[in-house]
């Protein structure tokens, strides 16, 4: 029996190279010192693995930026426009590396960034490969390599971990039509191969190509490419041990396709999978080794060894203890990095801390995981697995997990829950009467820019040197100052601006029972951006109401109507590590009946429209799309639950901020949303195809202008795309606003260009008013 790692979290435990890069990319250190952070971080991971008794350690796992981006590096699938950027001893290659991750503005270029999407259901966004028809791939970056060596130099044996050749093909896009990407896979092989024979050369004994893909469903032809790959690997490296790691679902129909692979052993998540150990043991050649991963790499919560040993023994009746090994369920990129650096004195208490597992630690279980499963039964395992089932207890039993009117509460949930009082044709009417808005009303999705002042001021609060009431004050400026600025330039739904907010859902996190947060918990996002997700480790429930103080304040220095702006339930459950001793539904139920008292006490307080915004509704869909509906069905009805408490004169908005909704527009009319916001000025309103096709019933807001740049864009340019909007849905139905939130723009670009979309819906109204005239004058006319 072996223990081993997928990978471990490369930012550092006091996120180091977050720093480093960020200072690197400011010119503020040199690219030697930025190198020697990298190699502290990987001398320190690879030590604590050791230390921990890992006997297969990853190296490759550290990334500057990103695991797929090192791959396209490493394959030479450098796009066509970052060919001007030549490498040589003043510019290396890891600049060349960071503008195809970051863009480039220097020495006279102006390169733009490759795109960034998700990884699989994550919150890690990876940097998109981009393929041509006839793309060319050639050993470029030898990184896997000189890390194996390096790791070698220092006395530790490694297992090199890349992205398998189907996975990486598949995670990438296809930059002209024609072609379909993984027939790139002939000209992409010879590279894989070149890679692997200069692994072993080296002395590489394992190796690790992690093919997520397999937990996907995949056509006829991406399986037969999936055969072919690691046949041809066969060939060329006999003797090279190949394991081939899955994860973050079942390999459901692909069992048998991944069992007959010709590798030395094959990795399954059985954390988020565990069912799926019977038939892969059913199906796994006696040849081959199963790597049984158990320790959650995904969340942050203690091992339950009993469980874990449970399904080693199944394991072990099946097959021989030496093909076994032992590991996370997934990489622990996805962790944060070490429950030491958590202090006691502030939330995160002795009692939660002790139920806890963060990447260091969760290595220390895989080692005593194997310990135990061997049945060494000195005195030191004996108390490890005492204290271990001893604090699975006390959470299981703690007071504070377990609040019996938050469960009461979801007893009595039932349909009336999830139902407005009446059909949106009639709301719709009581809403025109209501709220008296004109026709193609203007207004924004929520934030307005957070300066570096605002956000000094949050840690001036702090550290104390604001006191409370210095700090509202200067908010209800800022607040004040948002408003007064929204009324002059006409917009006729006002928003206080969030300048309160840290985070979206840290906001809320921090005024909810159930939550708790940590000061070092940070995981990794993108690049150097890192976030630290709130931890549930309880009942929800909201003391008291979160967000009427400001919002009230707000709408009374305004005659207009000011939104209130509340995050989903679904939002906040995808952005938080959640519970593991109930469903993900069930705790999404909870915060949702708390998200219904804040839209109920916002509506006594007078507040005529309510935003619920769910930009990670998309996110949470399950990798397999068999299980899409399940998932959708009660993320939908948490939604409902969480916005259907009101009259029907009360306006329901929602904001999702994302591309591609055709897949799953039946559940976003589901939402019965009175208005929805969303993302379509990159797609140049392609996106309203969707809705448009499925007859989307009731009002949409389609952003007229992207966001995430700086540039203003003109009144011109906003009309048009409303124009091609009023094509496809009814005028009633439209409204005019960006694309999403204004947190991460500066003041002056903001005013300019809400300016202009203001204009533009008078302009529209105009043109529109001049056609519903005429039509008139026409109806008049008529005999
Ligand atoms: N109301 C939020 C904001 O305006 C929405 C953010 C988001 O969609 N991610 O910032
Ligand atoms: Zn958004």
């Amino acid at each position: 029996m072996l223990t081993h790692n997928l990978g471990y979290p490369r930012i550092g435990s006091k996120r180091q190279l977050k720093k480093a890069s960020e200072a690197y990319w400011k010119e503020k250190i040199s690219l030697h010192d930025l190198l020697q952070v990298g190699a502290d971080i990987r001398l320190q991971n690879w030590k604590l693995q050791q230390e921990a008794g890992i006997d297969l350690i990853p190296s490759n796992d550290f990334s500057f930026y990103d695991q797929v981006l090192d791959m396209s590096l490493t394959v030479g699938a450098i796009p066509e426009r970052y060919h001007e950027i030549v490498t040589d001893q003043k510019r290396p290659e890891l600049d060349l590396y960071f503008a195809m991750a970051r863009g480039y503005q220097k020495d006279g270029l102006d390169i733009i960034a490759m795109e960034m999407t998700k990884w699989f259901d994550t919150n890690y966004h990876y940097i998109v490969p981009e393929f041509k028809k006839d793309q060319k791939f050639k050993l470029f970056s030898t990184k896997v390599l000189e890390e194996f060596k390096e790791a070698k130099r220092l006395g530790i044996h490694t297992k090199p971990v890349i992205l398998g050749p189907i996975s990486y093909l598949l995670l990438g896009k296809e930059k002209e039509e024609g072609f379909s990407r993984i027939s790139l896979l002939k000209n992409l092989l010879p590279v894989y191969l070149e890679i692997l024979t200069k692994l072993e050369n080296s002395g590489a004994t394992w190796v690790q190509i992690d093919e997520p893909y397999l937990a996907m469903d995949l056509s006829n032809e991406q399986k037969e490419a999936i055969q072919y790959a690691y046949n041809e690997i066969k060939k060329a490296c006999p003797s090279l041990k190949v394991l081939i790691a899955s994860y973050f679902d079942t390999l459901g129909d692909n069992i048998s396709l991944a069992s007959s692979l010709p590798a030395c052993a094959l990795h399954i998540d059985l954390v988020r999978a565990p069912e799926q150990l019977e038939k892969v043991l059913e199906s796994i050649p006696k040849n081959m080794s199963l790597s049984l991963g158990l320790v959650d790499g995904r969340n942050i919560w203690k091992n339950d060894f009993k469980n874990s040993l449970a399904l080693i023994e199944k394991a072990k009746k099946a097959k021989v203890s030496e093909r076994l090994l032992i590991s996370p369920s997934c990489s622990l990129l996805h962790s944060p990095c070490d429950l030491e650096e958590e202090h006691n004195e502030t939330d995160l208490t002795t009692e939660i801390k002790n139920w806890l597992a963060f990447a260091k630690q969760k290595v220390w279980e895989v080692s005593h995981l194997k310990n135990l499963a061997l049945g060494k039964e000195d005195k030191a395992n004996l108390t490890i697995l005492s204290d271990n089932q001893a604090a699975i207890q006390s959470k299981t039993n703690a007071q504070i997990v377990h609040n019996p009117k938050v469960q009461k509460a979801i007893d009595l949930l039932d349909s009336g829950y999830s139902q407005r009082k009446s059909a949106f044709g009639d709301r719709q009417k009581v809403q025109e009467d209501n709220l008296k808005l004109p026709l193609f009303p203007t207004t924004t999705i929520g934030s307005f820019p957070q300066t570096k002042e605002v956000r000094q001021w949050r840690a001036h609060l702090k550290k104390g040197v604001l006191t409370q009431n210095q700090y509202d004050e200067l908010i209800s400026q800022e607040t004040k100052t948002a408003i007064q600025w929204q009324e002059d330039i006409g917009l006729d739904v006002l928003v206080h601006g969030e300048f309160e907010r840290n985070d979206m859902v840290e906001y809320f996190g921090e005024q909810l029972n159930g939550f708790v947060f940590t000061q070092n918990g940070w995981v990794q996002s993108y690049g150097s951006r890192c976030v630290k997700p709130p931890i549930i480790y309880g009942d929800v429930s909201r003391p008291q109401a979160m967000t009427q103080k400001w919002t009230s304040y707000a709408q009374s220095l305004t005659d207009k109507n000011v939104k209130g702006m509340l995050t989903g339930p679904v939002t906040i459950l995808q952005w938080s590590f959640v519970r593991n001793d109930q469903a993900r539904s069930a705790t999404c139920q909870q915060i949702a009946l708390a998200i219904r008292e804040e839209v109920k006490d916002l509506e006594n307080a007078g507040i005529k429209i309510i935003q619920i915004d769910e930009p990670a509704l998309r996110e949470g869909l399950p990798l397999r799309v068999s299980n899409w509906d399940e998932y959708l069905e009660w993320a939908v009805d948490c939604f409902r639950i969480a916005s259907t408490g009101v009259e029907d004169k009360t306006q329901i908005h929602t904001h999702m901020c994302y591309s591609e909704f055709n897949d799953i527009i039946k559940h976003i009319a589901a939402m019965d949303a009175d208005v929805i916001t969303i993302e379509c000025s990159r797609s140049q309103m392609e996106l309203l195809d969707a809705f448009a096709e499925f007859q989307y019933p009731n009002e949409i807001g389609p952003g007229v202008y992207d966001i995430h740049s700086p540039r203003i864009p003109t009144e011109d340019e906003m009309v048009q795309l409303m124009e091609k909007a009023k094509a496809v849905i009814s005028d009633r139905q439209l409204w005019v606003n960006p694309d999403c939130g204004l947190k991460t723009r500066g003041w002056k670009e903001t005013k300019e260009a809400l300016t202009r979309m203001v204009q533009a819906a008078k302009t529209l109204r105009k043109d529109t008013g001049l056609n519903i005239s005429s039509f008139t004058t026409n109806a008049v006319n008529t005999p």
